[in-house]
């Protein structure tokens, strides 16, 4: 039996260094550190922090003894950091520095008199941070609908992980009004090399093993991509849900794993399927 790991498969460079950051200030064993919801999806390393004494919260005021927070990689909005300071909180920025180019990009259309158009999903947290730099006509697009009537001066920018395809739509829709138009193009492209990679490889195997969190977004589109292809596909967030049943007669086993995932649970989940390989 062969088994094939992806390349991408594990925490992108953002979650990378918030979890790090995360760890390190639990190295220091300060009081009174909380994260603002959990640092990532993933339960484990969640519980791990947890019992290293760095718990979530979803609400400043929750604790009385809180010191500092960390902020995870979608960021905040610019509100909500007036708010934490204002209570002599201090602020342990683990934004990605990608989230954190676009939040600037926002801020600099605002200032140079641009409505300011962000393509992106509304409810999710890293536009909500977005929305608190642009302008107050600030409008969220999904690059689906058509856009509504815009000023003759338009900026966009984008959500890290939206599709560049749906960018092209929206910049087609935005030249229908705007006389002039600025594109800051900050889609990170972590998210569609591994779905590429992970479409690649879901076509040459028997079995995929999708690893990460069931609450993780980006994992769960991976499973999705995954059962959409005629491939026998599990979603796993550790080694213990593994069943040998699974890999009867199949002579090509692929790995991936969502950006939330660590690389101790990717290498326990190979290890056991090696174990049932023989
Ligand atoms: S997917 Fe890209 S933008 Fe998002 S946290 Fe990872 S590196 Fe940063």
């Amino acid at each position: 039996m062969k088994i094939i790991v992806a390349k991408t498969a594990g925490f992108c460079f953002g979650v990378k260094r918030a979890v790090n950051i995360a760890f390190r200030v639990a190295r220091e064993k300060r009081k009174g550190v909380y994260t603002l919801g959990p640092i990532i999806h993933n339960p484990q390393v969640v519980e791990r922090l947890k019992e290293k004494g760095i718990v979530p919260i979803e609400d400043i005021k929750a604790k009385k003894d809180i010191k500092a927070l960390i902020i995870r990689t979608h960021g905040i909005p610019l509100y909500l950091s007036k708010e934490i300071s204002s209570i002599g909180c201090e602020i342990i920025d683990a934004t990605c520095p990608f989230v954190k180019k676009a939040q600037y990009y926002a801020k600099l259309l605002r200032e140079e008199d641009y409505q300011v158009v962000i393509l992106g999903e509304k409810e999710h947290p890293e536009v909500k941070g977005l929305m608190s730099y642009a302008s107050d006509d600030v409008m969220i697009v999904d690059g689906k609908k058509p856009l509504p009537r815009l000023k003759s001066k338009v900026g966009i920018v984008v959500q890290t992980t939206q599709p560049v395809e749906a960018l092209k739509k929206v910049l087609s829709h935005a030249i229908e009004y705007a006389k002039e138009i600025k594109v800051y193009n900050t889609i990170c492209n972590s998210t569609a090399l591994r779905l590429k990679e992970t479409e690649e490889m879901a076509r040459k195997v028997d079995v995929m093993v999708v690893v990460g969190g069931k609450n993780s977004a980006n994992t769960t589109q991976l499973a999705r991509l995954c059962g959409s292809l005629s491939v026998s596909t599990y979603h796993v967030e550790t080694s213990s849900e593994i069943e040998d049943g699974w890999f009867k007669g199949a002579k090509k086993i692929g790995i991936t794993a969502g950006a939330s995932t660590p690389d101790w649970i990717i290498k326990e989940v190979e290890e056991r399927i090696r174990y049932i390989g023989g």
